[in-house]
């Protein structure tokens, strides 16, 4: 019997947990324990349901063209459970100097692919635009080593490109920042578009030319595929399908691992033909306990801290990679009360407006069903890097500066019918310059540490379906180095 254990309970954790559990049920000899610091499972995923509204305090939804969250929820049983978002309703404002800017049709990501929008949005100057034009003809130099996505965008596009759109956007998404995240890393797609074409805009207006590739799973013609998808009670509901499914008492809630080590092979045993007992020991406060193989599921620093005595590089490694945290405060109000609120999903606040919010999305025009039909919720991110004061701020003294910077950006004075406050300490990865390398050198370390996998966030995507999928491929590296000692084909048969 082989024994797996997996260090966090978030979706990366849980996903792994899934991948074993699968196995398992093929028929392999495994037992997997999965060890949780918290009192409860889902990580930074918390779903709640408050007066009939579905409140997320972490993510609330994934994207649907990244298949592994989807794809979990069919294996879960509850696929009947998706839903898309709203797109009929999808448009997102920018807060220039308290008014809400659309972004301009056609903009993929900073790249302007339809020049009617650009040319008349009220979003960029005269001098942008012209910049934006002139990118088409006379395109800079490709860059040669890895740059912050800021200036990419600045020797594509300008300051104001940077600043008023790609800085907000990277804040609302990963509560990051521009002039820190590597472009290599957040925008691998941009780079490639850049060294083939020099120019994004001429390379963008290529690929919305070029026949789509075959997909996965094919749609009916002129049916289109939301942009985002949740599930109906929230992301929670994820989490909930993972444990039902997971085998009784493998799942150890408020039991924070405090310690890792290695068990070296015993020569004697060797000689005598007798089974390795090479493995790793885990330590809670319930005592140590022996495992073939171990996943660290958990933001990178956390990892770092349990692999220092084992492996001081690779300790250093993860310990690098910088993490943000975010607060949302969600807030629930009689729909009538939103009535001047403009269509769409919300807004994202540019650094220089000098706000404490980055960004509010309109709950209920988002996703339909999130709000009984007389009610209306606002979910405002506060955070982000550099931000991390905000963190200790109380509760009423949050709700205070969420009030009034709604006053200020949409005119809204009404008291909320709730109000909901989630902290994510050090949850987010950021991705600096330079994290392709880092995660080579970490690839390159975990490799010389048999039963060892890493999985989370830190490594090759920070949303739910990334975590999601290294989640999974931590498990199948796992059962591929134990495949010599168990059967075989349940091992290859799980995996797939
Ligand atoms: C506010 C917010 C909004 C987001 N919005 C979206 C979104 O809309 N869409 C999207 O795709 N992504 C979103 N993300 C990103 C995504 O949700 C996360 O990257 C992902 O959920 C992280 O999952 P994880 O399992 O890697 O880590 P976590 O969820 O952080 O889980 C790690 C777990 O490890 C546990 N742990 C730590 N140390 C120990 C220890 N020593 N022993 C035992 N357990 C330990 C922690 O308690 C935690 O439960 C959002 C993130 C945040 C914070």
């Amino acid at each position: 019997m082989k024994r797996i254990a997996i260090i966090g309970g978030g979706i990366a954790g849980l996903s792994a947990a899934w991948s074993l559990e699968k196995a398992r049920r093929c028929g392999l000899a495994l037992e997997y324990r999965l060890y949780e610091a918290a009192g409860r499972l889902g990580g930074v995923i918390s779903s709640e349901t408050i007066d009939g509204c579905v409140v997320e305090g972490g993510p609330d939804s994934f994207l649907t063209e990244k298949p592994a969250a989807a794809q979990l929820c069919r294996e879960l049983g509850i696929a009947d459970q998706l839903l898309g978002s709203n797109d009929a309703e999808r448009r997102t404002y920018i807060v220039v100097k308290n008014r809400l800017i659309p972004l301009p049709d056609g903009l993929m990501f900073m790249v302007p692919t339809r020049l009617l929008p650009t040319a008349f949005t009220r979003l960029f100057s005269w001098s942008t635009k012209l910049r934006m034009a002139r990118e088409l003809l006379f395109p800079p130099e490709p860059g040669t080593e890895d740059e912050s996505v800021a200036a990419m965008t600045r020797r594509h596009f300008g300051q104001e490109t940077v600043d008023r759109l790609v800085s907000p956007l990277l804040s609302g998404v990963y509560g990051g920042d521009a002039s820190q995240l590597s472009v290599r890393a957040v925008l691998p797609r941009m780079v490639e578009m850049e060294q083939q074409h020099r120019s994004l805009c001429r390379a963008m207006l290529a690929a919305r030319k070029a026949p789509a590739p075959p997909s996965a799973s094919p749609r009916k013609p002129g049916s289109r595929r939301s942009l985002f998808t949740t599930l109906r009670d929230g992301m929670g509901q994820m989490v909930d399908g993972i444990a039902a499914q997971l085998q009784p008492g493998s799942i150890h809630l408020s039991t924070p691992v405090h310690s890792i080590a290695r068990t070296k092979p015993d020569e004697r045993r060797a000689r005598l033909h007798l089974p390795d007992e090479e493995g790793w020991l885990i330590e809670t406060a319930f005592g140590q306990e022996r495992f073939d193989g171990i996943i660290l599921a958990l933001p990178a620093w956390a990892s770092a801290g349990l692999l220092r005595a084992i492996d001081g590089p690779l300790a250093e490694a993860l310990a690098g990679v910088p993490y943000s945290s975010s607060i949302t405060v969600t807030m629930g109000f009689n729909r009538e009360e939103l009535r001047d609120l403009p269509p769409g999903f919300g807004y994202l606040v540019p650094a220089s407006e000098g706000r404490r919010m980055l960004a509010c999305t309109f709950v209920h025009a988002k996703f339909a069903g999130r709000t009984p039909a007389d009610r209306g919720v606002l979910r405002c991110f506060l955070g982000g890097s550099g931000n991390d004061e905000l963190l200790d701020e109380t509760d009423s003294r949050l709700t205070e500066i969420v009030l009034k910077e709604l006053g200020e950006i949409l005119g809204l004075h009404a008291k909320p019918t709730f109000v909901r406050i989630c902290r994510s300490r050090q949850a987010m990865a950021q991705y600096a310059v330079g994290h392709l390398e880092r995660m080579q050198l970490v690839r390159d370390s975990v490799a010389t540490l048999p039963g060892l996998a890493l999985a989370g966030n830190a490594f090759s995507g920070i949303g739910v379906p990334d975590c999601i999928r290294t989640g999974q491929e931590a498990a199948e590296t796992l059962l591929r180095t134990l495949e010599n000692e168990a059967a075989p084909a349940a091992v290859s048969e799980a995996a797939s």
